[in-house]
């Protein structure tokens, strides 16, 4: 069986092009992976989301091993059957969410003893059960089981969390290969903590190349640290990683953080915001966002933005959009989601074509230039794609 691979094909200044392997598929970097919290993609069929460009998608453990199990869904073949999405996933480690949203929490060395949020049943997370709930869930990429550090957090707590979060880095790496992961092509992700800090950065780092993984992944942002903090842990944290692995920046961003990012060097991300923002009534644009609940658009015969390929811009207007977020019609909810994954594939498809053009700079110039313009005249033919 062919396994899990990552070339680079080209570079522009920090910023790479690749291609992620798996026995799944294969997907294209600078990529963004679109968020199947509880085995689906909210509002979309798998079909759409292909459609948009998506490649891969983000399955989250916390969520499918309380409902409906990881046993369930191994017994019914597996995540990529069980919700049709036959392309690569890369699933969570639970960790995040067990500190967001589960009741009663209670950390050790081993692990972490919660409540699920659902019916307050109780659970046990430690590196080795999160790699086997990944393992029956079928994901092509794992997620370390680390400790989700709290923003803001001084030194010492962020350096206890670091550390601990380092320990756990190794036992998931010694559950995932005695499971024999690697022989059915599956890779398993490091991730380096630290918070805001330099120095426990660069030393969560070392441990995770120390552990040695197939890609690794900077954690514990977009947290409240703002973008400059962010780029600036970037700035410091990239260069140490190892130029042969992917990079992925956890659950960010907004469109002008992608952008930056993959200025930085990173090749991966995922986030909710487009398909909750496709939920909640904002449209990311090359004019940058609208809140289509504003009244300004009840009578906009207009498309949410007019250089958009996507099914909502081609053949619906903003009046009609508008209307349907009004009246709660779940058809609102669909044709933005849809729009607004097509809009962020399209900005990694650009991402992409920039570097291998050479032409990274002058892109995000442009980016930042027509994002701040806003949405003041339409936007004639032939500009931004
Ligand atoms: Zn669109």
């Amino acid at each position: 069986m062919s396994g899990f691979g990552f070339a680079v094909t080209h570079t522009d200044g920090m910023a790479r092009r690749g291609q992620v392997t798996t026995p799944r598929g294969t997907v294209q970097t600078p990529a963004f992976m679109a968020c199947g919290t509880a085995g689906t993609i909210k509002a979309m069929t798998p079909e759409d989301v292909r459609a948009t460009g998506t490649e891969i998608i983000l399955g989250n453990t916390y969520h499918l091993m309380l409902r409906p199990t990881a046993e369930r869904i191994a017994r019914l073949g597996g995540l990529h059957k069980f919700m049709n999405w036959p392309g690569p996933i890369l699933t969570d480690s639970g960790g995040f969410q067990v500190m967001s949203l589960a009741k009663l929490r209670k950390i050790s060395e081993d692990g972490v003893t919660f409540q699920s949020h659902l019916d307050g049943s109780s659970h046990v997370l430690t590196p080795a059960r999160s790699m086997e709930v990944q393992r029956l869930l079928g994901a092509d990429i794992l997620m370390a089981f680390d400790e989700c550090t709290p923003f803001p957090a001084d030194h010492d707590v962020a350096a206890e969390s670091m550390r601990l979060s380092m320990r756990w880095a190794g036992r998931s790496r010694t559950a995932f290969e005695e499971a024999g992961e690697l022989d059915r092509g599956a890779a398993l992700f490091g991730i380096v903590q630290g918070g805001v800090y330099p120095d426990l950065r660069a030393e969560s780092a070392e441990a995770v190349k120390e552990i040695g993984f197939e890609g690794y992944a900077v954690g514990g942002l977009a947290v409240g640290e703002g973008q400059d903090a962010m780029f600036a842990v970037l700035d410091d944290t990239t260069p140490l990683l190892p130029e042969d692995k992917p990079r992925y920046l956890m659950g960010v961003g907004k469109p002008d953080d992608i952008v930056g990012a993959v200025m930085r060097g990173i090749d991966m991300f995922d986030c909710v915001l487009p398909t909750r923002s496709g939920r909640t009534g904002q449209a990311f644009t090359r004019r940058g966002p609208l809140n289509m609940r504003n009244a300004r658009h009840t009578d906009d015969p207009r498309p949410i933005d007019e250089a958009c390929r996507c099914p909502a811009c081609r053949s619906y207007s903003r009046a009609y959009i508008a209307h349907l977020l009004r009246a709660a019609e779940i058809l609102g909810a669909m044709l933005l989601t849809r729009h607004n994954l097509t809009y962020y594939q399209d900005l990694m498809a650009d991402l992409r074509g920039a570097i291998e053009a050479g032409s990274l700079g002058t892109f995000a110039a442009d980016f930042a230039r027509r994002q701040a313009e806003g949405d003041i005249e339409p936007i004639s033919a032939g500009v931004g794609r």
